[in-house]
């Protein structure tokens, strides 16, 4: 038996990469200080697993920005647009290049396109394919790195995405052909890798092919059977790790399991059944063998080793111990780092750390399973194993954990507590005549720039140099500013500016009972970014009214409307780590809960309109489309639980930014919020054609402004979405706001830019002439 890890973090337990690369591309240090850096991670984590004893060792997975990107630079598959840079630029920057786009200098190129990498938070730079497109061998990274690690006595196993999903990742950039029909252009450039990595002795090499977890077309599952019958044809010495996660093979089963390879690699925590059919098929070929993915690379509780133990043991008892590796279920980039630097009691206290494990220690544990089930350690004489038993017994019965209230509270939700007192047209005429609201209302989606000053204030107040007084004092001060702009500006429903909050899901997090924060729990996020997910660990609650405070203080200074802002359950729950011991719809219920709270202590309050964000619905989708409907209904469900608390002249809206609605048009429906606000002006409006087609019968604020530029649009750009929007979607049914929150930009280009959108909806509103009968 053998112990096989897929990926490692490659930030750095301290973000020394995101500290490094950011350094560089502001100038501040060398090309060779940021590629020491980067060597130094890598030799620390290779060290760091040879000494734990993991087997199969990856390499190849470390990155300066993006695997993918990597990739598309082996391959030589570089964007024309990028041609004129690279004669005159090193590789490295020709990388960033592709990765950030260039404005200086005289050069201004655009960056490459970047996505989620399925339904992570990881974000990918996505291949750009044309129909004439040439692949060359253009780095040879994956090359440099094994030599790397072979030079300090570590022989490891590269990593690299398989041709299969490399392409199907990438996008096509002209018309008349599948990016599937270059995989013959493309093979040889992966042969002459396989030739390289050969002649430097690599006996193993790990190829990542996630699309074999998704629907896939009959083209596409028999590009799988092509390749790696061919690879295998060529390279029969070469052990091939073919690596699956995040779901099951699904209908791919078949294909994957005749595949020519010499490790399959199966997702045991997404999928744990999995492991069963293929026992008892006994399709599984004799010289294959199973790596068994049972440690959680995606979340950060310890492993439960009897459960482990019971999944290698069934695959044991049927292959033998020779054919079986343990490893965890992904790569571990999704994982923070290391346990061992939570050394604060006070925001991680001991009784909640002790059922954690960051990357670091999931290695371990992966080495402990194997030690335990090939018996070369007894387990009644382990300490370690002691400990994990001990650990998740006390989790499972922690009073911290276990709220008798709250789950009463859930197991006693009633079929009206998901629905409004009366339909949408009921309530819309109570709002009508209560809110008084012009034609084309204007508002805004919530945050206000977040300037350096605003968040030294709260950094000061954390560090005690601000007293809580003093901090209150500032925030009320930049809160009254910003609602005396939005008055003078002329805008109808006003908010408050959201400068008392960090982070639209922290912000809640630490206010509600069951969640927890680490100091340097830190998950790549895209290049340099990084962020630091709360932690879920108990049963959720809201003690105490969360926004109320400063809701009510903005109402208190303007005769206007101002808008109440939350963040949505789902969205709390999708971008926090979430616990494991019970379904995920059972946590997103308590959170909905805690807000409908909120929200009804808001209207108490006197705010008349109160927005619940959920800019993370559309990522929760599960991979496989035949689980979408039980996803899309109990998160539906919650966010209505959330939002129907109120009367009916209460206005809710909510609101996304992101730009596929097509899919998921009857379910956004169902969420029956009274106004959507939803990003379009970078589709100039064509987002809206899936809510014209669909009758979509709510009040919609299609964005006019793009946010994500510090371009100021001028109002006739405004007017021309507007009219476009107008000419799918009723007059009265339409708002004017921006795609998104303002907490990224400038002050001066945000006063710009809503002035003239104020001007964009004064002109729409002239422009009728006779009064729309409502
Ligand atoms: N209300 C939030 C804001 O304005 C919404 C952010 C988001 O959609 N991501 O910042
Ligand atoms: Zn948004």
């Amino acid at each position: 038996m053998k112990t096989n890890n897929l990926g490692y973090p490659r930030i750095g337990s301290n973000r020394e990469l995101k500290k490094a690369s950011e350094l560089y591309w502001a100038g501040k240090i060398s090309a060779d200080e940021l590629i020491d850096t980067g060597k130094e991670i890598r030799l620390k984590n290779w060290k760091l697993q040879s000494d734990t004893g993991v087997d199969l060792i990856p390499s190849n997975d470390f990155s300066f920005y993006d695997q993918v990107l990597d990739l598309t630079l082996t391959v030589g598959a570089i964007p024309e647009r990028y041609y004129e840079f690279a004669k005159s630029n090193s590789s490295l920057d020709l990388y960033f290049v592709m990765a950030r786009g260039a404005q200086k200098n005289g050069q201004d190129v655009v960056a490459m396109e970047m996505t989620k990498w399925f339904d992570t938070n990881y974000h990918y730079i996505v291949p750009e394919f044309t129909k004439n497109q040439k692949f060359e061998l253009f780095s040879e990274k994956i090359v440099h790195e094994f030599k790397e690690a072979k030079d300090i006595g570590v022989k490891t196993k590269p990593v690299l995405i398989g041709p299969v999903s490399y392409l199907l990742l990438g996008k096509e950039k002209e018309e008349g052909f599948h990016r599937i029909d270059l995989l013959d252009k493309l093979l040889p450039v992966y042969f002459e890798i396989l030739e390289r990595l050969q002649a430097e002795n690599a006996e193993y090499i790990q190829f990542d092919e996630p699309f074999l977890a998704l629907n896939l077309t009959d083209k596409e599952r028999s590009a799988f059977t092509k390749v790696y019958n061919e690879i295998n044809n060529r390279f029969p010495k070469l052990k091939v790790v073919l690596a699956n996660y995040f779901d099951c093979f699904g209908e791919n089963i078949e294909t994957a399991l005749a595949l020519p390879v010499d490790t399959l690699h199966l997702d045991l925590v997404r999928c744990p059944l999995q492991l069963d059919d293929i026992l008892e098929s006994g399709k599984l070929a004799s010289n294959v063998n199973l790596s068994l993915g049972v440690v959680d690379g995606r979340n950060i509780w310890k492993n439960d080793f009897v459960k482990s133990l019971e999944l290698i043991q069934k695959a044991t008892a049927v292959l033998g111990e020779n054919r079986i590796l343990v490893a965890p279920s992904c790569s571990l980039i999704h994982s923070p780092c290391d346990l061992d630097l939570e050394t604060n009691n006070q925001t991680l206290t001991p009784e909640i750390k002790q059922w954690l494990a960051f990357a670091k220690q999931k290695i371990n544990e992966i080495v402990l399973l194997k030690q335990f089930a090939s018996k070369e350690v007894d387990v009644k004489l382990s300490a370690d194993y002691e400990r994990n038993i001990v650990a998740n017994e006390n989790r499972k019965t922690s009073k911290l954990i276990h709220n008798d209230e709250v789950k009463k509270r859930v197991a006693n939700i009633t079929a009206s507590d998901d629905k409004r007192k009366n339909n949408f047209a009921v309530r819309r005429k109570s709002q009508i005549e209560a809110l008084k609201l012009p034609l084309f209302p204007t508002t805004t989606i919530g945050s206000f720039p977040q300037t350096t000053e605003v968040r030294s204030w709260r950094a000061k107040f954390k560090k005690g140099e601000l007293t809580a007084e003093q901090y209150n004092d500032l925030i009320e001060k930049e809160t009254e500013a910003t609602i005396r702009f939005q008055e003078e500006t002329g805008i109808d429903v006003l908010v408050h500016g959201e400068f008392e909050r960090n982070d639209m899901v922290e912000y809640f997090g630490e206010q509600l009972a069951g969640f927890t924060f680490t100091k340097n729990g830190w998950v790549q996020s895209y290049g340099s970014r990084c962020v630091k997910p709360p932690v879920i660990y108990g049963d959720v609650s809201r003690p105490n009214p969360m926004t109320v405070k400063w809701s009510k203080y903005a109402q208190s200074l303007t005769p206007k409307w101002v808008k109440g802002m939350l963040t949505g359950p789902v969205t709390i729950m999708q971008w926090s780590f979430v616990r494991n011991d019970q379904p995920r719809s059972e946590t997103c219920t308590q959170i909905a809960l805690a807000i409908r709270d909120e929200v009804v202590d808001l209207e108490k309050a006197g705010i008349k309109i109160i927005q619940i964000d959920e800019p993370a619905i559309r990522e929760g989708l599960p991979l496989r489309k035949e689980e979408w409907a039980t996803y899309l209904d109990w998160a539906v469900k919650a966010f209505r639980i959330s939002a129907s608390g109120v009367n009916d002249d209460t206005q809710i809206h909510t609101h996304m930014c992101y730009s596929e609605f097509n899919d998921i048009i009857q379910n956004i429906a169902d969420m029956d919020a009274d106004v959507i606000t939803i990003e379009c002006s970078r589709s100039q409006m064509e987002l809206l054609d899936a809510f014209a087609d669909f009758n979509y019968p709510n009040e919609i604020g299609p964005g006019v402004y793009d946010i994500h530029s510090p371009r100021v649009p001028s109002s006739e750009e405004m007017v021309k979405l507007l009219e476009k929007a107008s000419a799918v979607i009723p007059v009265d049914q339409l708002w004017v706001n921006p795609d998104c929150g303002l907490k990224t930009r400038h002050w001066d280009e945000t006063k710009k830019a809503l002035i003239a959108m104020v001007t964009a909806a004064q002109e729409m509103r002239a422009a009728i002439e006779y009064p729309v009968s409502l």
